[in-house]
C-alpha cells in the first residue's frame, strides 16, 4: 500500500482493448518494479545506518576526536605497517595538569568545556595525512605521528603546548599558574614484529610521568 512509482504502457500503433493476461503481465511487472525500488531505498538507509555507526564507533562524543578504540587500531595497523617499511612512529601523550582542581572548582560542564579546547588546540596542530590526534582517557590526550623522527614529534608538542599559552584558559587552582597547561611525554620507535607497540604506550606514558614529578607544564 506505498507507492513507489507510477509505469505507464501505451499502445500507439493501434486502437483496441488491452488483453486481460497483458493487463496481468504489466501488474507483474509493475510489482516487480517496487520490490526493486524499495530495495535500494532500503539498503541506501543501511548504507546512512552504518556510516553513522561507524562514526560513533571510532569518534570521542565530546571532542570530535578519534577515540580511544580507533587509537588502537590505527596504532596497531601503523605498527605493522611502518615495521615492514623500517620508519618510525612516534607518539606524543598528554595529560592536562591539575584538571581535579579545575574540575572541583570551575565544575564539570566547564570542565567539559575546558577539555573540548585543549582538543581543539592539539587537533589544530596535527595537520599531515596519517597523522592521528585521539582522546586517550578522560584528560589525557594521544597524538600518533608515523614517519616523524623524535625531534619531528618534540616541535608538535612544543608547538601544541604552545598554542594552548596562547587560549589563555583560566584556571584559577592550579599549582603552575594562572592558565590550564599540559605535561606531556614523546617516544619514538622503529616497530618491529616482534615487539609490541605497547611498548611505545608504555615509554610515551613513562616520559609524561617524569614530566609530572619535575614540575608538570613541560
Ligand atoms: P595531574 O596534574 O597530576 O595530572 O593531576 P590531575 O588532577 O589532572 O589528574 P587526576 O588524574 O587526579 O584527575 C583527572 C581528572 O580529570 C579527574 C576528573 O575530575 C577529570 N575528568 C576526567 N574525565 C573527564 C571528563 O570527561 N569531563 C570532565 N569535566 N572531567 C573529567
Ligand atoms: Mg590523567
Ligand atoms: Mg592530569
Amino acid at each position: 500500500n506505498y507507492l513507489w512509482g507510477i509505469l505507464t504502457a501505451y499502445n500507439c500503433s493501434s486502437v483496441r482493448q488491452w488483453q486481460q493476461w497483458e493487463i496481468e503481465f504489466l501488474k507483474h511487472l509493475a510489482n516487480q518494479v517496487a520490490i526493486a525500488i524499495e530495495q535500494s531505498q532500503l539498503y541506501r538507509q543501511l548504507t546512512i545506518a552504518n556510516q553513522k555507526l561507524q562514526q560513533l564507533a571510532t569518534t570521542d562524543g565530546l571532542t570530535g576526536m578519534a577515540n580511544r578504540r580507533q587509537f588502537d587500531r590505527v596504532l596497531m595497523s601503523e605498527w605493522r605497517r611502518l615495521a615492514r617499511a623500517g620508519l618510525p612512529l612516534s607518539l606524543i601523550m598528554f595529560d592536562i595538569d591539575c584538571f581535579k582542581l579545575y574540575n572541583d572548582f570551575y565544575g564539570h560542564l566547564a570542565g567539559d568545556d575546558c577539555l573540548q579546547q585543549v582538543a581543539g588546540a592539539i587537533a589544530s596542530c596535527v595537520n599531515r595525512a596519517g597523522d592521528l590526534p585521539a582522546r586517550y582517557g578522560g584528560e589525557e590526550f594521544a597524538v600518533l605521528l608515523p614517519n616523524t623522527r623524535g625531534d619531528g614529534a618534540n616541535l608538535i608538542a612544543l608547538a601544541i603546548c604552545d598554542r594552548l599559552e596562547t587560549l589563555k584558559l583560566s584556571h584559577g587552582r592550579s599549582s603552575i599558574g594562572p592558565y590550564i597547561t599540559l605535561s606531556c611525554g614523546i617516544a619514538t620507535a622503529i616497530p618491529s614484529l616482534e615487539q609490541s607497540p605497547d611498548t611505545l604506550i608504555h615509554s610515551a606514558d613513562c616520559a609524561l610521568y617524569q614530566a609530572k614529578d619535575e614540575g608538570k607544564n613541560r
